[in-house]
């Protein structure tokens, strides 16, 4: 594998920092987006922009407008559209050098090994918890790095998941908590933390930088801050507990 005098010439910016050898790590890494609503659209849209090989987008829903506020991969025309179709539309048209997969299924518990079995990196786009804590099972399982990221109204979170490195959701965030449904957010708040997981991901496959591993990253939107809460692996934890 080796990249075209265009590659070249559109990732100049980022080979500045990790070399060619960082951009055909990212270039050989396929990345799985899960949801493709408020925290999707921005990941999907920073990860093909970066050049990540592959690109699979998994999602169920069709666009609506009260989604138009914050998921920017879909606009006023794709409105009854199916997410994924109407990401891969404008995706394509952003780099053509990325391969871009969809899947237009529901995460459950029969589908999530067979979704995520050739992705190197996962990132939980997710709005639920019960579908966040199947995704988190299988990745555990699987060995792959699961990059998640959680909002509500001006406020967000992100945590790095290296099955037995780090904690999983699971040690941190214990059994289903109650799902709120209906919740109130702009669309800067899942835009920011987006772009973090995306940024997580391109330094775990480029290995340039430091991930951030056994913290949890808060984001208050309010007054605008950033802070770090140290966190630990439970080893009774019944998901990861089984690792060393
Ligand atoms: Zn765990």
């Amino acid at each position: 594998m080796s990249l075209s005098p265009e590659e070249l010439k559109r990732y100049d910016r980022q080979i500045m920092l990790f070399g060619k050898e960082g951009q055909l790590k990212l270039k050989r890494t396929t990345i799985c987006i899960i949801g493709v609503g408020g925290l999707g659209s921005p990941a999907a849209i920073y990860a093909t922009a970066a050049g990540f090989g592959r690109v699979i987008l998994v999602d169920k829903e069709r666009v609506e407008l009260t989604n138009l506020n914050r998921q920017i991969l879909h606009w006023t025309s794709d409105i009854g559209e199916e997410k994924v179709v109407s990401a891969l539309k404008k995706l394509t048209k952003l780099n053509p050098n990325v391969s871009i997969e969809v899947i237009n299924e529901e995460i459950r518990e029969d589908n999530v090994h067979e979704i995520i079995k050739e992705a190197d990196i996962v990132l939980d786009c997710l709005d639920n918890w019960r579908t966040r804590l199947i995704v988190n099972k299988a990745c555990v399982e699987e060995r792959k790095i699961l990059i998640h990221a959680g909002i509500r109204g001006l406020d967000g979170q992100l945590m790095v998941i290296v099955p037995g490195k780090t904690p999983c959701l699971y040690c941190v965030f214990g059994e289903i908590r109650e799902e709120e449904g209906k919740f109130p957010v702009v669309g800067p708040t899942p835009a920011i933390m987006a772009s973090l997981q995306v940024l997580e991901a391109i330094k775990l496959a480029t290995g340039y930088g430091k991930p951030l591993l056994n913290k949890l990253l808060i984001f208050e939107g309010h007054h605008t801050s950033f802070s770090e809460i140290p966190i630990e692996r439970r080893k009774n934890c019944p998901i990861c507990g089984h690792f060393d």
